[in-house]
């Protein structure tokens, strides 16, 4: 069975569509998603959940939670109802308006237990977010009473050699910060290659023949992230640092089947050498010649059984994750 009998700290993702399409975004959430938000019946269920599990305390992120403000403050009342703690909402600062507007917003927020905005600082978000928006959005959480956990201020300096009154595409920082800047920028900001990181790293990764990938294989232990797991809109558990992948979160308390669930078992049991042999023998994946590694393998799979066969298989969701990239 796959099962978690515990879960210590992790996020809810409230909705996957976005104001940005950032290129490291390993969510590959964007505007083109549906407009789908968490619903407060579903907030209770997994706000209960989390709790038997002993999770009281959660950060919220997306896609842009603050996409839509009554949504993100339905959600956070039955969080509250539920004694679960808010340790702080992520946004990347896109919805700020004016002064008077954002203050209603930060208030209702306040008044809802939300005393942290993590607010998103660096050239990816920079690519479709004015810094204008991000200094604003600080100023006006300072006088809200509101903390700020900034994300990062190691990229301040580089976001601030540009003109703040409009967005700058990466090719920009090439152009001043030199060639190797966006490899330097994917060590700086610790990037985890999946989703659209994954796609737009790929093409300067290095190659490995696909046995060597194969020979170094090793289980993805997508369960044992109990400290920064995600549980989606749609109630599914997302692994750590592996978006695409899902389980109904009270399908994995109960414990779920590992023949329903057979991509993730393969992973977590195996690694991408249990995918790979689930996917040729049954559904004729042909590999490449070479990959930039497992997770690059892992994803061809995936994308090869969600887009070009149109599987609808219950632990490759959302869809979008594949779709939106
Ligand atoms: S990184 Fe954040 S702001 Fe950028 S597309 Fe992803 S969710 Fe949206
Ligand atoms: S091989 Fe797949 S499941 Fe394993 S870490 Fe990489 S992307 Fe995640």
């Amino acid at each position: 069975m796959l099962q978690i009998g515990y879960l210590v700290s992790g996020g809810i993702i409230t909705n996957y569509k976005c104001s940005s399409r950032c290129r490291h975004c390993c969510y590959s959430s964007s505007p083109q998603w549906p407009n789908d938000y968490m619903t407060p019946s579903m907030a209770d269920e997994i706000f209960r959940i989390l709790k038997g599990l002993g999770c009281r305390s959660v950060h919220i992120g997306g896609g842009e939670p603050l996409l839509r403000p009554d949504k993100i403050l339905a959600v956070l009342e039955v969080a509250k109802k539920n004694g679960v703690h808010i340790e702080y909402i992520e946004t990347n600062a896109s919805w700020y308006k004016d002064e008077a507007s954002t203050h209603a917003i930060l208030k209702d927020l306040k008044r809802c237990g939300v005393h942290t905005l993590l607010i998103s600082i660096d050239p990816y978000h920079n690519e479709h977010i004015p810094f204008w928006k991000v200094k604003a959005l600080m100023a006006a959480c300072s006088k809200a009473g509101i903390e700020v956990f900034p994300w990062l201020m190691d990229f301040w300096p580089d976001i601030e050699a540009m003109d703040d009154s409009k967005p700058h595409s990466l090719d920009e920082y090439v152009q001043l910060f030199g060639r190797d800047y966006l490899l330097r920028l994917a060590k700086r900001y610790g990037l985890n290659l999946k989703g659209r990181a994954l796609k737009t790293y790929r093409p300067m990764m290095k190659k490995q023949p696909f046995e060597q990938v194969l020979r170094q294989s090793r289980p993805c232990r997508l369960l044992s992230g109990v400290y920064h797991f995600h549980v989606d809109l749609y109630g599914n558990f997302v692994p750590q640092s592996c978006p695409g992948l899902s389980i109904p979160l009270k399908e994995l308390v109960r414990g779920a089947d590992p023949g329903r669930y057979r991509v993730f078992y393969a992973l977590e049991t195996e690694g991408v050498k249990g995918l790979v042999e689930l996917a040729m023998k049954e559904y004729g994946f042909e590999p490449q010649a070479e990959y930039a590694g497992d997770c690059d393998l892992c994803y061809d799979i995936r994308n090869y059984l969600v887009l070009e066969r149109g599987l609808d298989l219950p632990d490759l969701k959302p869809e979008g994750h594949y779709r939106y990239v």
